[in-house]
């Protein structure tokens, strides 16, 4: 009997036990008064990562840590970590209430205004008419048709837009790009490369011609400095003078995810 609990108590020093692994997978903490689930995961890093995105808070750690540590790092950061996911659930909130209807009455947003479609089979291809876009369908069209048929004008309308402003700036800039075409990455917005190539994201039409202007006038002043220093704003304001104000209200528009190189 003595000896049971003595071999019991041996096995509860310290030196001898291992370190109680932390259970991975789905968790949840109470961090700042909000509950939180996350998810846990190893890694091989030494540091702890956070993660928030469309699947909430992921949660890295290295293999020794402790669950107390955990714990102590979760709170650290649960300020960071609430924040964040209040900023992704508004995100995709608004995600959910721009999502187009591909169908007769749906909207869509062409330099800042709102386009209201109709389907109309008597209509040849797609035209402007007003606050409306009659696209030349029957009321019966797949998404897919519709979409591709939107799609397709809004590129056009973009291709002519942006080579108009693209003129403007250049002749402000006294340089052009050596070449230019439309780009339909999901990260970026446009780009400049070391050979005066000027790529732009289609999907830039969608929003005010300002901020249209701002990203042409911001890659076409790579073609003077290949950086983001303080001579490549100065050449940005050169040329847009109220580029801070469309910069900090393009970084608000999460699609696509950021921003301009
Ligand atoms: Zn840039």
């Amino acid at each position: 009997m003595l000896s049971k609990i003595a071999a019991a108590l041996q096995l509860n020093l310290p030196f001898f036990d291992a370190p109680p692994a932390v259970k991975l997978g789905e968790r949840s903490a109470w961090l700042d008064g909000r509950p939180v689930t996350y998810q846990l995961r190893r890694s091989k890093r030494k540091t702890i990562g956070f993660v928030i995105d469309e699947k909430g808070l992921t949660v890295t750690i290295p293999r020794w840590l402790t669950l107390k540590e955990l714990e102590t790092a979760l709170q650290d950061k649960a300020r960071w970590i609430n924040l964040k996911l209040i900023e992704w659930q508004r995100f995709q909130e608004l995600q959910l209430q721009s999502a187009i209807r591909w169908e007769h009455g749906g909207e869509i947003r062409f330099m800042g205004e709102a386009l209201r479609l109709r389907l109309d089979p008597s209509v040849q291809g797609v035209q402007r008419q007003g606050h409306e876009l009659a696209v030349g369908l029957q009321h019966k069209a797949s998404t897919e048709q519709i979409r591709d048929r939107v799609h397709g004008w809004l590129q056009a309308q973009a291709k002519t837009h942006f080579a108009q402003r693209i003129d403007h700036y250049a002749t402000l800039l006294g340089r052009a790009p050596t070449r230019w075409g439309l780009s339909s990455a999901r990260t970026r917005w446009g780009s400049c490369g070391a050979d005066g190539a000027v790529r732009l994201n289609w999907r830039l039409i969608h929003h005010q011609p300002d901020l249209i202007d701002y990203v042409i006038a911001h890659e076409l002043a790579h073609l003077k400095e290949l950086n983001h220093g303080p001579r490549f704003w100065k050449t940005v304001e050169q040329l847009f003078p109220a580029y801070q104000q469309a910069r900090g209200r393009l970084r608000e528009i999460r699609e696509p995810s950021e921003t301009l190189s």
